[in-house]
């Protein structure tokens, strides 16, 4: 039924294939393992389990911290992406300049799903895309990715302290982040740093319990979430989920 699922999603949402969509995640994945049978993934060596993409995250980390990233051959797998791609991981990042998810791992194109909104929360849209990496790309890890001093945690904090409203479509920020922010008022600490792990935290939460793709994918073992905090001053990552 779908044998070219490595086009991309105007594949997968086209009209003549929304049996795909509408039949929901069982055709999904039937569509993905016949999609696996007939087509070679355009980087072999994306192919993974969850511990072994994980461990290249972390080796990529490691390099970045470093400064001895790979030259990357942007070049000669031009042709090779142009037929497809396999990420091995996917990224749930902040919009933050500073982060960078691809330097950050050290990876090049086609290794990294990577979608990004101010706060690192899951909303219908990042779960979708997402839940598109997971059931027709296979990519077997998500990674959430906060990071040291977010702005969008802080407007957070200071718009519920201060009882105040955020101009523009910003509210929609506050709304996303505040239940992390609610969730240690009062603890003792620096309270931006606790709401900013507390958001990685209730984010692995939300996309391992997200169904029925995402967690029925964690449940069978094909799909591993884990949370990160990006150090602004070293790159390093440090896991906290
Ligand atoms: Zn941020």
């Amino acid at each position: 039924m779908c044998d070219r699922c490595h086009q991309g999603l105007s594949h997968v949402l086209a009209p003549s294939r929304r049996g795909l969509v509408l039949g929901g995640s069982a055709l999904l994945l039937g569509g993905l393992a016949r999609a696996k049978e007939t087509k070679k993934p355009p980087k072999p060596q994306n192919v993974v389990s969850p511990e072994d993409a994980l461990e290249r995250l972390e080796e990529g980390n490691e390099r970045y911290v470093e400064g001895v990233t790979r030259r990357h051959d942007f070049k000669h797998e031009r042709e090779a992406l142009a037929s497809g791609q396999n990420p091995y991981a996917a990224i749930l990042s902040c919009a933050d300049s500073r982060i960078a998810p691809e330097y950050a791992f050290d990876s090049g194109r086609g290794d990294l799903f990577v979608c990004r909104v101010a706060g690192n929360f899951a909303n219908d849209e990042s779960v979708a895309s997402l839940e598109y990496a997971v059931s027709v790309l296979a990519t077997p890890l998500i990674m959430v990715l906060g990071h040291d001093a977010c702005g969008a945690v802080d407007a957070t904090i200071k718009s519920l302290k201060d009882n105040t409203t955020l101009p523009g479509h910003l509210p929609s920020l506050v709304a996303g982040i505040a239940p992390a922010v609610k969730a240690v008022s009062g603890q003792a600490g620096d309270s931006l740093a606790n709401a900013i792990k507390q958001n990685v935290i209730d984010n692995v939460a939300k996309l391992k319990s997200t169904t029925p793709i995402l967690s029925a994918a964690v449940e069978q073992g094909k799909l591993r979430v884990v949370g990160g905090i990006y150090r602004l001053r070293t790159g390093k990552i440090d896991m906290v989920a």
